[in-house]
């Protein structure tokens, strides 16, 4: 995909309107940190809190996450600009691009010790001089990206900040004004070059061009041969997958360590690009944790790289009583549970550095969700112990099953807690499981493509009654497998 747009993505989320055009109203965007409520933001930029809540479609006040990005309209004559801190900036960095003193950056950020500084980070920047944002160049013709929302690629010279296209998807209660206003541009312009006749009639999922959207300035700060890193998301969540990326001016092998585990990169173009699929375990506390890179280069040179990372909340629910059918109670048996992880984990935390998927899976079943990855789960009224490790799938005995993306089928067998069960190696360290089924139609061994069928629904094993039970891991970690229907992690 065009590296601009996906700066552009970023962008859209992450940074202030304000930073695009002058005659705009001023908009910037505010993470949500840990602690925070919103009369407490609201005070801290000066502004209500209905103002807020109705600017965000919040209803209930009290109610907002850690990891939210809240629109904050910036007063008149209030030079409130932040900056979102990308992959290979360093606050002295930040600092030049603003001409902002250190010091400064962190004391308007009570930044207690500057090494704190973690990526997807919003920083309050009183900047010397604004930085004249020129609009000069024609944009180049609308394409259309593959979401990739809060994406980074940051191997594009700071200098070519020329306006491009960007294409944003209606999300539910937004509106046109409200959208115009994130993007930094009018109603006009968007209706405009959307040929609507009425502002007023967009839908969710609805696909607009926002036209002339500006990227931000970069200050990047990365060791040679290390030309960029990419960091997606830029802030990554319990539970869910994230990729880390490194290109090199020539061929380079990375290792590396995130959440105390040992990464695996996987090597493309000629040993210039170097990609690391990494799950933030269910439990990971809410916090900035070290990603530690090496990357070794032809001569023989160990180059360190190092960025913070921040990892949010996941939000994930309690899901209680879940009544099983009655013979299948001795499968609560911990003994019972621990033998069959051990086997899987075996399996599904091996690296296979051929990748299989390209761009975002398809769904395995063409069937209602009935329960979600992350909750915490009680069986027959016993105490909240197990994490629902997959998406589950509603659906009559012998509804068909597709393999979400190609890959190798590693098992095939019927287990005692998850019943008749199918897992496939996509690559990359990336497995898929199908628990619970009443038929298989693939073998060991065997290659699958994408939409394939590779077998049906049923009610083996631990079950309150039939349905599909999709998992899927990534380097040893079972994580939300719906994020990889919207996401591509190729
Ligand atoms: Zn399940």
């Amino acid at each position: 995909m065009n590296k601009r747009l996906v700066i552009a993505l970023t962008l859209l989320l992450l940074l202030t309107a304000s930073a695009f055009a002058q005659d705009n109203p001023a908009l910037t965007i505010h993470v949500v940190q840990r602690g925070e409520n919103l009369f407490r933001i609201a005070l801290q930029y000066g502004v209500t809190t209905q103002d807020l809540a109705q600017l965000n479609g919040i209803a209930n006040v009290n109610s907002i996450q850690v990891g939210q990005r809240l629109l904050v309209p910036v007063q008149p004559g209030v030079s409130v600009q932040t900056h979102t801190v990308q992959p290979g900036e360093t606050l002295q960095s930040i600092s030049g691009l603003y001409g902002v003193s250190i010091a400064e950056l962190a004391a308007l950020n009570d930044m207690a010790d500057p090494n704190s500084l973690h990526i997807g980070q919003v920083l309050n920047i009183v900047p010397g001089v604004p930085a004249p944002v020129e609009v000069s160049q024609p944009p180049p013709a609308a394409d259309v990206p593959e979401p990739a929302l809060l994406s980074a690629a940051i191997d594009v010279p700071a200098s070519s900040q020329q306006p491009i296209t960007v294409i944003h998807t209606v999300l539910s209660g937004e509106t046109l004004f409200r959208i115009a206003m994130a993007y930094g541009t009018t109603v006009n312009a968007v209706a405009q070059a959307n040929s609507l006749t009425d502002s007023e009639l967009i839908y969710a999922g609805q696909t607009l061009i926002i036209p002339d959207i500006v990227p931000p300035q970069l200050a990047i700060d990365l060791p040679a041969p290390v030309t960029g890193l990419e960091v997606m998301p830029l802030v990554l969540l319990e539970g869910q997958t994230g990729r880390f990326r490194v290109m090199t001016g020539t061929a380079a092998s990375v290792s590396g360590t995130f959440l105390n585990s040992p990464l695996n990169f996987a090597s493309e173009a000629d040993g210039t690009r170097s990609t690391a699929l990494v799950g933030v375990p269910v439990g990971t506390a809410a916090g900035v944790y070290p990603l530690s890179l090496t990357v070794a280069d032809a001569s023989g040179a160990q180059i360190p790289v190092s960025a913070n990372i921040q990892v949010v909340a996941g939000g994930y629910l309690l899901e209680t009583d879940i009544l099983l059918i009655e013979d299948r109670t001795n499968l609560l048996d911990p003994a019972v549970e621990d033998a069959e992880m051990n086997a899987l984990r075996q399996v599904m935390s091996r690296f296979n550095p051929e990748r299989y998927f390209v761009g975002a899976m398809g769904l395995p079943a063409a069937a209602t969700i009935t329960s979600s990855f992350g909750n915490s789960r009680s069986y027959n009224g016993g105490a909240v112990q197990r994490i629902h490790t997959g998406t589950d799938f509603g659906g009559v005995p012998g509804t068909p099953i597709f393999a979400p993306a190609p890959g190798r089928v590693v098992v095939a067998d019927t287990l005692n807690v998850r019943g008749m069960a199918t897992v496939i190696d996509h690559g990359w360290g990336v497995y898929s499981g199908y628990w619970h089924q009443t038929e298989r139609y693939v073998q060991l061994g065997e290659m699958v493509s994408a939409g394939q069928t590779i077998g049906t629904m049923g009610a083996t094993g631990r079950v309150s009654g039939p349905h599909l039970h999709w998992e899927m891991w990534v380097n040893g970690v079972a994580v939300d497998p719906m994020q990889w229907a919207i996401f591509s992690f190729s």
